[in-house]
């Protein structure tokens, strides 16, 4: 066929058909600066956190440098964006840079993320900004030390480029300067690679991605074949369900649930809009593309996913005897979700197990935490820290709430019916907590390991771009020391536990993103 006269013909965009990856080599930047490394990341590969500071290093994970062996490739894959088949999309600006296997055995993909074009770039740049570069940097380390299944993020290197970007962008230019993150996960393989080669009734390159993934991702489970790509599917199922209740615990909105975002290891994939709950609002969305529908809203999370894994389940049926297996894994999901998700919130609620009447309990506090304007990470932190001895539910309303007032925003807002609602709901908590003889010393201790004292509040992921555009990155490296314990106390860092303060409110970037990034 015809071939452009491209110097590198494999760059040009096009559809990819038969194939589950392109080589693609990154396109190398001016001028590679190293602006932050997490070092815990660095060891898993090897790497120590000298080498981390060394020139050579910021060659090679701005892609300016292959080193011997690298073979690098962008992957093949398509997805529904939204809830409709979007066909080919692709590693439009990601980069697989090669294997490591550790010290441990373990193996871990590295990958750079706006590094330029590949085929997969359709009709955008192949790079990246440095402010979502910076904030998927941060919230996929926070993630880690939360305890939250995700990809991680081993640096961030600016390339002394500029990137043009359609948005006005601090009022002013639409350029910006751009990035380069490595992160690196076991494999990066989503929902979606399977489903374009289903689509395209590819079956046969279907069965091979689906052979690899299960022999190299999931080697647990065997050798493939029919019943085992059931099997598989569960896990998926389960994994997925793991995750779901591990984000609707923190507080996390990924905000861009499509199919192609959404990892088959059930891990937290493509921080992009993203964005934390500051006021508990199942309906809020961090993304303004999705403001209207609020599809990806916080509260839908658990729901989309189960959609999500009836698109995996359809794009696997010419690959099993019968559909049915499909369908019980999918309940599989849903039962699961329930159940991890009623664990969850009762160790959030400082319970050794839950009870059936706490459905009632739990029923309660959540028709009560979105009435007013609530900082749900604030909240759940001082409800640990609230008496419950026995004299305690004698207290008067306004005593009795007086522990949680810092969950706030305006305590103007809490009118009588409110006050009195909330108080009847903590006499109940606390006589559930007699009930069950659970000491304050066991309940605090069990909900302040659920429970984060510190978040990447969406402000503080804007004050750390904002400084580090202005030249100053010293607020990356202080924000990852401070996430690393999460559920600590850190009194000399009590301020970045703090309600967002009013004037982000509206500020670009401290409340509602754009996926143009
Ligand atoms: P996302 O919404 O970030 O998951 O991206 C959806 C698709 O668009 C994926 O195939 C990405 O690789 C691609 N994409 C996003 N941003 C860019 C970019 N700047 N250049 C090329 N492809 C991109
Ligand atoms: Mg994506
Ligand atoms: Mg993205």
């Amino acid at each position: 066929s015809e071939l452009p006269s491209d110097p590198e013909p494999e760059n040009f965009t096009r559809q990819v058909t038969g194939a589950c990856y392109s080589r693609v080599k990154p396109t190398p930047v001016s001028d590679p600066q190293t602006l932050a490394c997490a070092k815990e990341v660095a060891e898993l590969l090897g790497i120590s956190e000298q080498a981390c500071k060394s020139p050579h290093f910021a060659e090679v994970f701005a892609g300016n440098r292959l080193l011997p062996g690298m073979d690098p490739y962008a992957s093949c894959y398509g997805g529904h964006q939204f809830g409709h088949w979007a066909g080919q999309l692709g590693d439009g600006r990601a980069i697989n840079i090669g294997e490591v296997i550790n010290h441990q055995g373990e193996r871990w993909m590295l990958q750079l993320k706006g590094a330029g074009l590949t085929p997969y770039s359709r009709n955008a740049d192949g790079l990246a900004v440095l402010r979502s570069s910076l904030r998927e940097f941060l919230c996929s380390e926070a993630m880690f030390h939360l305890g939250v299944p995700t990809t991680r993020a081993l640096s961030l290197v600016t390339t002394g480029e500029m990137v043009k970007r359609d948005i006005l962008y601090n009022g002013n230019a639409a350029f910006e300067p751009g990035a380069v993150l490595c992160r690196i996960a076991p494999s990066f393989t989503r929902f979606g690679n399977f489903q374009l080669f289903a689509a395209r009734g590819e079956i046969a390159v279907l069965k091979q991605l689906l052979d690899y993934t299960i022999r190299t991702d999931f080697p647990h489970l065997g050798e493939p074949s029919p019943a085992v790509y059931i099997t598989w599917f569960k896990e998926v199922c389960i994994s997925t369900a793991e995750l779901m209740a591990h984000w609707m615990r923190v507080g996390f909105v990924h905000g861009v649930m499509n199919t192609d975002n959404m990892s088959v290891l059930g891990l937290t994939i493509d921080y992009g809009p993203y964005g934390w709950l500051e006021g508990y609002d199942p309906g809020w969305t961090p993304n303004i593309t999705d403001a209207e529908m609020k599809r990806y809203r916080f509260g839908n999370q658990p729901q989309i996913a189960g959609w999500n894994l009836a698109r995996l389940a359809d794009a696997l049926v010419p690959l099993v005897e019968s559909v049915e297996p499909l369908q019980e894994a999918i309940k599989v999901y849903a039962a699961t979700y329930e159940k991890r998700w009623r664990s969850m919130i009762g160790a959030k609620l400082g319970f050794s197990e839950t009870l059936p009447d706490d459905a009632i309990l739990i029923q309660e506090l959540l028709a009560i935490l979105p009435l007013v304007e609530t900082d749900m990470t604030i909240f759940y932190r001082k409800l640990a820290g609230i008496e419950t001895d026995s004299d305690t539910t004698r207290l008067s309303d306004d005593l009795l709430i007086a522990p949680l007032l810092d969950a706030y925003y305006d305590l103007g807002s809490l009118n009588a019916a409110y006050r009195n609602r909330l108080a009847s709901w903590l006499r109940s908590y606390i006589n559930r907590t007699q009930q069950q003889g659970i000491s304050d010393t066991e309940r605090r201790a069990r909900m302040n390991a659920v429970n984060p004292k510190y978040v990447l509040r969406n402000y503080l992921a804007q004050q750390a771009i904002d400084k580090t555009e202005a030249g100053d990155s010293s607020m990356i490296d202080e924000l990852l020391e401070l996430l690393r314990r999460p559920y600590d106390e850190q009194p000399e860092n009590e301020h970045f536990a703090a309600k967002r303060p009013e004037w982000a409110r509206h500020r670009a970037g401290c409340s509602m993103l754009s996926c143009s990034s």
